[in-house]
């Protein structure tokens, strides 16, 4: 069925009985060509593997429901204002991904383009912005420089003489935006699945079957399942699930967790982050807040919200929109991130042969999906790595040659 304007008119028309459910629910076959674990990014690998390489003899073995992971329980913040040159370019063409995703998916993933600032407040960190802005131009994304009275004129709102953190202007850039999250995971669903690739719920990977060094399948909580190759893509998960497979990760977990408040009527028209902490807001559609800060700061697989983090990112809420404190909270969630040590990702081939990775997008992984899948399903293919994500090897951290983009060393919770 596509989806058109004409279709939910006939669809009215005749009581809305016509409606097919977005994706099939197959039971395992025995044998795959490829096996992808975990339906975030996995869900994209899928649909590129389909749609890109001609390979729908493919499952996305997922342990409980569609965007139960971090794809489902992020801020929604999509951008592309990387600096280093391992990481803006393929940040850029996510963005560009994004930009035509709905079209190519026959699906409204609600992709918004209503601009991200991130506001500074000292001359050394404009220096830094004005710095990565012009990389960001020069890698052909878009970056523009405010100082302090374009940004009254844009966001009158914020305290701008705050004693301890005046705001003196902001880094925007203007193609960046939100995008509803778990319609994402559905629109990819939905495609991938017409295409004929499986995606199994419910379904949870327990262990790998390693053949004289090469992998050849999984076993799961639904049997055993044989693959010609097989992808982790399981964000926080990815420790113990590749521990399984006796690989140990340069990755750490930790929970960040995000807050929504009442709905408001509009008043922040993009996104905006504090230069001065760690606190970033955007209003939804619905017309919540959505708002987040830091990690928890200490290792954990615990999947839920508490009390010190939200003190904290409120904190930082009130040092630059006091307005704020007038709103209530609605609800807060956490989610398991997988740091990588520098901060950056991996889409490599492991030591074992057939036996692939994803993982270690941090807490910015959410904006990487379409490009994350995009790469995977190349890899996959191929066997060679896209060019896009030629520095997201596995043994970088062996050689040396981390993608450091905070530039704060061998420290996963600063990233
Ligand atoms: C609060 C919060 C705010 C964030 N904000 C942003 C943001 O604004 N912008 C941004 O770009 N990024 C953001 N992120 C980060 C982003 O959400 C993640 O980096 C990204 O979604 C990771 O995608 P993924 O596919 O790797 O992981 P996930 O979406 O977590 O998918 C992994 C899947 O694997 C499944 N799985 C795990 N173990 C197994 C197993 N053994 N067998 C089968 N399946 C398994 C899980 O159930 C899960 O569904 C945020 C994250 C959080 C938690």
């Amino acid at each position: 069925m596509r989806y058109s304007a004409f279709t939910i008119f006939s669809q009215g028309l005749t009581g809305n009985r016509g409606w097919k459910e977005l994706w099939r629910k197959p039971e395992p076959k025995p044998s795959y060509d490829v096996i992808v674990i975990g339906a975030g990014h996995g869900m994209a690998a899928g649909y590129y593997l389909a749609a890109k390489h001609g390979i729908s003899n493919v499952a996305v073995l997922e342990k409980s429901w569609l965007g139960s992971g971090n794809t489902g329980r992020n801020t929604t913040i999509i951008r592309s204002n990387y600096m280093m040159p391992e990481n803006q370019p393929f940040y850029e063409h996510s963005l560009k991904l994004w930009e035509g995703l709905e079209q190519e998916l026959n699906f409204n993933a609600m992709v918004s383009q209503r601009g991200i600032v991130n506001l500074f407040h000292s001359d050394s960190q404009r220096d830094d912005f004005v710095r990565r802005g012009n990389v960001m131009l020069m890698s052909g994304a878009d970056a523009e420089l405010l100082d302090e009275a374009q940004l009254r004129r844009m966001c009158p709102y914020l305290d701008f003489d705050n004693a301890r953190f005046p705001i003196r202007g902001g880094l925007l850039q203007r193609r960046g935006g939100t995008v509803r999250h778990d319609a994402v995971s559905w629109g990819y669903a939905r495609a991938a699945s017409k295409l004929g690739v499986d995606l199994i719920q419910n379904c949870e990977v327990t262990g790998f079957r390693i053949d004289k060094g090469r992998c050849v399948g999984v076993e799961t909580t639904l049997g055993p399942i044989a693959a010609g190759r097989v992808v982790s893509c399981v964000a926080g998960s990815s420790s113990r699930v590749m521990k399984n497979a006796g690989i140990t990760l340069p990755i750490e977990s930790h929970v960040l967790q995000a807050f929504v408040s009442e709905g408001l009527k509009p008043c922040l028209p993009g996104v905006m982050t504090f230069g001065a902490g760690h606190f970033y807001i955007s209003q939804s559609d619905k017309g919540g807040l959505v708002f987040g800060g830091g990690l928890d700061h200490y290792n954990s697989y615990a999947q839920r919200g508490n009390l010190p983090a939200l003190e904290d990112v409120c904190e930082g809420a009130m040092a630059i929109m006091p307005m704020l404190g007038r709103a209530r909270l609605l609800r807060m969630w956490g989610g398991v991130m997988d740091m990588s040590m520098d901060g950056s990702p991996i889409i490599d081939e492991t030591p074992i042969a057939g036996l692939y990775f994803n993982g270690g997008w941090c807490y910015g992984g959410f904006k990487a999906t379409p490009a994350s899948g995009y790469c995977t399903a190349h890899l996959l293919a191929t066997g060679e790595p896209h060019e896009l994500a030629a520095g997201f090897r596995l043994d970088r951290f062996r050689r040396g040659q981390l993608i450091d983009e905070k530039g704060v060393g061998a420290q996963p919770n600063l990233h």
